[in-house]
């Protein structure tokens, strides 16, 4: 086997931590300040129905978000509350020891045209924190009106930003909850001949609000060359349509090999092939996430039977990437807009920091002056007192 052939396929596998994330390196890239916090991410998936993102999703993490939910009957809710407004569904899921993670997770339903679905999980890997938010949309193809959908998710990305200006004006910024949509995974048929319109349409509606990851999904429905095909077509035509994807940056100069090679491999990967399964079948003496059809096991975390590795390494080790292209791209592109519109130009993040220190600082001096008031106040009864 060459070097470059056990790169590819050693690369994307961990053999002696089955079961392992691996976002217990997040530290590596950010400041430990972070790390004491945990870190905040916000995945999106969106497609047609029946694409397999739910499957896919409980296998990214290693764990089922959507297991038996325990929803509140109406009897339960007000009447205010028994009408189309948002649910609250919570849930704890069983402690997986055999990894030593935790996962705490709580969903909320917010129902309108089509439902959207944030489920939070927050895991904790090797004393690393990751409170991770997934945005499900059920698939477009539901609703009879695809433009009502396009809006709601639209919206849902929207309000994120909205409510994180709202926060970040506040005054209790330093303790913001960021629920803004990082990534979105957006998932392409394995039966068509490239993108479809409604594809292109809701690409190019979201391609300025979030980092969009493109992914095919069921790649075990597709031989290799076929593959090969689908993912050049869709390259070719997010060009020629002018959509915005996600753009892997390139590795530093100064990182090491292996990196370099990671990183070129998955770039080469977009867009990644995927599969998905809730089932654990034994291969090779072995139990592994996987497909089971008449001639063979097609293995989710087998680099070689499909992309998931890719994506999920890709989704690790990029996280602080997509978390900044978000804040100074995205959220930035909205705020100016925001601003633009309500007719002001606004204070920029460093100018409003200044404000409101010099805000809290005048605030302070008025306290000292009362203080320094009453005090002489007293001490100018005490003397009269003891003038008497
Ligand atoms: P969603 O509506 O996009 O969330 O799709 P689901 O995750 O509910 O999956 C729909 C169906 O597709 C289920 O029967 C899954 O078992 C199946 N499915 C999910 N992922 C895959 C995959 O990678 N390959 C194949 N062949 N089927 C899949």
């Amino acid at each position: 086997m060459s070097h470059g052939d056990r790169m590819k396929q050693g690369q994307f596998t961990n053999p002696e931590t089955p079961g392992y994330v691996g976002f217990a390196n997040l530290p590596n890239q950010v400041h430990r300040k972070s790390v004491k916090k945990g870190f905040e991410f916000t995945l999106m998936v969106v497609g047609e129905s029946g694409l397999g993102k739910s499957t896919l999703i409980n296998s990214l993490f290693l764990t089922d978000l959507y297991p038996e939910r325990i929803i509140p009957g109406a009897a339960g809710r007000t009447p205010a509350q028994a009408g189309t407004g948002p649910q609250a569904v919570t849930f704890v899921m069983l402690l997986s020891s055999r990894h030593s993670r935790s996962f705490c997770c709580q969903t909320e339903k917010i129902e309108r045209t089509v439902q959207i679905e944030a489920s939070t999980v927050e895991i904790e890997e090797r004393g690393v924190k990751l409170r991770l938010t997934v945005v499900d949309t059920p698939g477009y193809g539901d609703a009879i009106n695809s433009q009502d959908c396009f809006s709601t998710i639209i919206s849902y990305i929207d309000d994120q930003f909205e409510r994180y200006l709202h926060d970040e004006s506040g005054l209790n910024r330093r303790h913001i909850v960021d629920n803004r949509v990082h990534c979105c995974f957006y998932f392409i048929s394995p039966l068509g001949h490239g993108l479809k319109p409604l594809d292109v349409q809701f690409m190019k509606a979201i391609h300025n609000k979030v980092n969009v990851v493109p992914v095919i999904a069921k790649a075990d429905t597709l031989t290799l060359r076929e593959r090969e095909r689908l993912k050049r077509r869709i390259l070719d035509e997010i060009d020629e349509h002018g959509i915005k994807i996600y753009h892997l940056p390139d590795a530093e100069s100064d990182e090491d090999e292996d990196f370099k090679e990671q990183t070129r491999i998955l770039k080469a990967s977009i867009p990644f092939a995927v599969v998905g399964s809730n089932q654990q079948i034994e291969a090779k003496g072995k139990k592994v996430r996987g497909r089971l059809y008449p001639w063979g096991v097609v293995e989710v975390e087998n680099p070689e039977h499909n992309d998931f590795l890719k994506l999920r390494t890709m989704l690790i080790t990029h996280m602080q990437d997509l978390q900044e292209v978000t804040q100074d791209l995205h959220y930035e592109n909205f705020r100016s807009d925001r601003l633009k519109r309500s007719g002001r130009k606004g204070p920029e993040p460093e100018e409003m920091d200044k404000d409101m220190i010099l805000q809290e600082k005048e605030a302070e001096l008025r306290r000292m002056q009362e203080m320094i008031a009453k005090m002489q106040a007293q001490m100018q009864k005490q003397g009269d007192g003891d003038d008497v």
